[in-house]
């Protein structure tokens, strides 16, 4: 259904601007482009509680207003039950992950299992390659330096924040040393990614680096070719660009990321406030990622 195509009758915009407000009370700040169809649907498709509550012109404003808010409150409760669901179908992958020895060498020497973190309803995941010394310990994906500049990047470059979008990577355990993963690593642990898009639906994906966006893409190009343009992945709209370990190697990089970040933007129709990323200092130690 196209937007232009809403009914465009009082009641009914009065009921999704109700719908929308509820939703922000109950926390909820963003909403998925295909989630607000499926609320506009739910106040405008004809259900079987929603024919017999139906107003017509003869109905009681009242009456209409109660059969509008039953209608918002079950879209709600639907809501509120899709993000349980979501939450239930991770934390059961999480649960897998955790006990996973598929890769003898990785499964003997991880501290623990990264398995990704954010929210389970997001519309942007981002996608990097493997936990590094820092992931390893804390259990989160992209902490320490590597991870603070993308908490930059999605709070001063996007004006989100870590829990509006989710962080993963292609493996969940750390490499030895932080040598990239082998092709078998990486085939393992892709099933578990899979199912974490599964969850979480996300609209958009964004690849942190060569290793994710190979993996993801199936490709051999660089960067640099694959970077300043969406592709496509299983109907997710996919960017890629540089890891943030390069960015602290090569500030002047950031420059090409800002612009991917904003192409990023400008799809989900995110409004960019004149903000733009640190050129930082040049950090010539390898990154720890
Ligand atoms: S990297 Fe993935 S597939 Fe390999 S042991 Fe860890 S969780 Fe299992």
């Amino acid at each position: 259904m196209a937007e232009s195509d809403f009914p465009a009758s009082l009641s009914l915009r009065r009921a999704l601007l109700q719908q929308l407000q509820s939703m922000q009370r109950a926390g909820i700040m963003q909403i998925a482009r295909n989630q607000f169809r499926n609320t506009v649907l739910d106040l405008t498709t004809p259900t079987e509680s929603a024919d017999m509550a139906s107003p017509s012109k003869d109905t009681d404003p009242a009456v209409a207003e109660a059969s509008h808010k039953t209608l918002q409150e079950d879209s709600i409760a639907r809501e509120a039950r899709s993000q349980q669901q979501r939450l239930q179908e991770l934390k059961v992958i999480q649960q897998e992950v955790a006990n996973c020895d598929r890769c003898a060498e990785l499964a003997a020497t991880r501290t623990q299992t990264v398995f990704g973190v954010g929210n389970p309803a997001a519309r942007l995941c981002f996608f990097g390659e493997a936990p590094g010394a820092d992931e390893d310990r804390q259990g989160e994906p992209f902490v320490g330096r590597a991870g603070r500049l993308l908490d930059d990047i999605i709070t001063k470059g996007m004006g989100l924040s870590r829990e509006d979008v989710y962080i993963l990577n292609v493996l969940k355990c750390r490499p030895p040393g932080n040598r990239n993963p082998s092709p078998e690593e990486a085939e393992n642990c892709f099933q578990f990614f899979e199912r974490q898009l599964e969850a979480i639906q996300p609209e958009f994906l964004c690849c942190l680096g060569a290793v994710a966006a190979a993996n993801l893409l199936q490709t051999t190009e660089t960067i640099g070719r694959l970077r300043g343009r969406f592709h496509n992945y299983r109907g997710i709209r996919v960017i890629a660009t540089y890891h943030p370990a390069y960015l602290l190697r090569n500030p002047p990089a950031k420059k090409e990321v800002w612009k991917d970040i904003q192409l990023l933007m400008k799809e989900m129709e995110i409004s960019i406030k004149g903000a733009k990323l640190n050129s930082g200092k040049p950090v010539h130690n390898p990154a720890q990622h």
